[in-house]
């Protein structure tokens, strides 16, 4: 039997709808939690990112204030512009959308962003928190996982949990989370001896990698819960042909646009999984949705409010 789908689109809408019930509280207690975006120059990527971000803030009724300065900020003019939002009450979070430009030390912004107001969860203040199991403000993309999990009723105390991929946005937060939820976790990397001997383990398999197709339905535990976090958008031909060639659809489609967006795990892996993430529509809707819950508990946290609520979840 095919594998069951969890849909990252419908969770995000759910999710969308408690945290604008929670805001239209907040605002009749007068409080509108704002977001603020920093934009260095022009990636065009980064640019649909912020966008989406700041989209996603005016449906709910979040504040929102989106900078742009130029390509060529120094690291002072950045860090100057990092301790004005800290400094702003009407700011509850500060995004500041990476990759930042080569001239920029990436490390100094990230630290100089007030931890109470790092809705990325990128300071080692919350990375440190995180570690020590008191999750305070926590990355994103894991943390979205976590609700497609949790919201989709898979069992995670006690499940083998196995993570691909161990950077410090995606892979080490995520295996932290697992731990915390008492699973037993391995992590994987480029550097493992026989992953497969792990990932055949998992009863819940998180790919976070960037690596097109990599887990196939060989690394996969047969009714295991698959979780892909990889977006990569390929090009060749050849490489589209292998990783679709069951799914006529996605291959007709790639044949039509020449690119076409692969997850970290192969289709295939459908037909041995229990649960699988699609790519798009899994993980993906989840990163804004907590980014904006994230950005509601900091509000209430700096108020000195309770922190959780259903869509603002540890
Ligand atoms: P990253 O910083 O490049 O890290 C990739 C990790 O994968 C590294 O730890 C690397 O190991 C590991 N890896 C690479 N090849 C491997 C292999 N063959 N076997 C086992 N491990 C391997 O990437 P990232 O920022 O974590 O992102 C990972 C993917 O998630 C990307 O496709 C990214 O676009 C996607 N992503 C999606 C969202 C979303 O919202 N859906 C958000 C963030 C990221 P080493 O440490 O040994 O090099």
């Amino acid at each position: 039997m095919p594998a069951r789908i969890l849909d990252g689109t419908l969770i995000r809408d759910q999710i969308y709808a408690e945290l604008a019930q929670e805001i239209a509280a907040l605002r009749s207690s007068g409080i509108r939690p704002g977001l603020a975006a920093v934009l260095v120059g022009n990636d065009p990527a980064s640019q649909i990112y912020v966008r989406s971000k700041i989209a996603a803030c005016q449906q709910l009724g979040l504040g929102n204030i989106h900078l742009t300065p130029s390509a060529n900020t120094t690291t002072a003019e950045l860090l100057a512009i990092v301790r004005e939002l800290n400094a702003r009450d009407d700011v509850d979070g500060i995004l500041v959308q990476l990759p930042l430009p080569p001239q920029i030390d990436a490390k100094i912004i990230l630290e100089a962003v007030d931890p109470a107001k790092d809705v990325d969860g990128f300071h080692p203040m919350n990375i440190g928190k995180l570690v020590e199991g008191r999750p305070n403000l926590v990355a994103c993309t894991p943390l979205g996982v976590m609700e497609i999990l949790r919201r989709s009723g898979i069992p995670i105390e006690s499940a083998n949990a196995v993570v691909v991929g161990r950077s410090n946005i995606v892979g080490k937060p995520m295996a932290l989370l697992l731990m915390q939820a008492n699973a037993t976790v391995a992590v994987c990397h480029s550097k493992t001896r026989d992953p497969r001997k792990f990932t055949r383990e998992a009863d819940i398999l998180v790919a976070a990698t960037g690596r097109p197709a990599l887990i196939v339905p060989d690394d996969v535990k047969p009714g295991a819960t698959v979780i892909d976090v990889g977006v990569t958008r390929i090009t060749d031909p050849q490489q589209a042909e292998k990783i679709f060639a069951h799914s006529p659809e996605r291959l007709e489609k790639f044949r039509k646009n020449g690119s076409a967006v692969a997850g970290d795990v192969h289709p295939d892996v459908a037909q041995v999984a229990g649960a699988l993430t699609p790519v798009p529509g899994g993980v993906g809707p989840l990163t804004i949705a907590m980014l904006m819950s994230n950005t509601v508990k900091a509000a209430r946290l700096r108020r000195g409010l309770r922190a959780e609520s259903a869509a603002s979840p540890r």
